[in-house]
């Protein structure tokens, strides 16, 4: 008889959650900046419109064995819903890992954030929205996670969360007015704050430093033009994930230089 630890078996639990919920946020992904309901109708191929049968929303495999394409028209399935579906178990797992394998509180905020976060990641790619629908409610739902969980206090929560609104959106306000364009949109700020909700002050500092720098970076590495918009959500949900996973050891680190 084969014996496996409980962190096993929770943790393939853990895994298979993760590629269906990843599952659910393509159909997020999909539907919310188009507007169209997320519970109704069932999937459905976006070309031929045929309903999927439920062989065809098996997470990955169905993707893997329909080699990529809609199995009724043939129509190429956009490599996002694979790398989604392949994403959230990694980062389900991740985050398991670090609630020391236990369904606690501050593994519910967390799979709660970065649910969201994925959702947000591929929105802001394709459509360079931060959709109000998400980011609002994520800040007050921070809030929650926060007050019950306490892994930082409630009162950092709430600052940090109200002090990065307001000085975003103080800087974006002063560089619309002196150039008429959009620096940061009102999306990355909501974001930015319920960053602050979740992950408290060495979140917001953190996150905003490592984003921008992964953003100039990319700006310069990838040879953008000018005049091309880079949507900046991927960025900080990216360094989000950076700060969940070693932002107290990184912190530590660098405080470590002064001490
Ligand atoms: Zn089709």
């Amino acid at each position: 008889m084969v014996i496996i630890s409980p962190e096993v078996f929770f943790s393939t639990f853990v895994i298979v959650l993760g590629a269906i919920f990843g599952s659910f946020f393509n159909v997020c992904i999909y539907r919310i900046p188009n507007h169209l309901s997320i519970m109704w109708p069932a999937s459905h191929c976006p070309v031929c419109n045929t309903p999927l049968k439920p062989w065809n929303n098996i997470p990955i495999l169905s993707y893997l064995f329909q080699r990529g394409k809609c199995s009724f028209c043939g129509a190429k399935i956009h490599w996002h819903y694979v790398i989604v579906e392949v994403i959230t178990p990694i980062v389900f797992f991740l985050i398991f890992y670090k609630s020391d394998f236990k369904f606690t509180l501050f593994f519910a905020k967390n799979i709660f954030f970065f649910s969201i976060a994925i959702i947000l990641f591929f929105i802001d790619s394709f459509h360079k929205i931060l959709p109000d629908i998400l980011t609002i409610p994520l800040i007050f739902i921070g809030f929650i996670f926060t007050f019950f969980a306490k892994d930082i206090s409630i009162i950092n929560s709430l600052l940090s969360s109200i002090i990065v609104f307001a000085i975003l959106y103080l800087i974006s306000y002063i560089y619309y007015k002196s150039t008429n364009k959009i620096g940061l949109g009102g999306g990355d700020i909501k974001l930015f704050s319920a960053i602050g909700a979740f992950f408290g002050f060495q979140g917001v500092v953190f996150i905003l430093f490592f984003s921008s720098v992964l953003a100039v970076f990319w700006y310069v590495f990838s040879k953008m033009k000018r005049e091309d918009q880079l949507p900046f959500g991927p960025f900080i949900i990216f360094a989000a994930f950076l700060f969940f996973l070693f932002g107290n050891n990184i912190i530590q680190s660098y405080l470590n230089l002064f001490l």
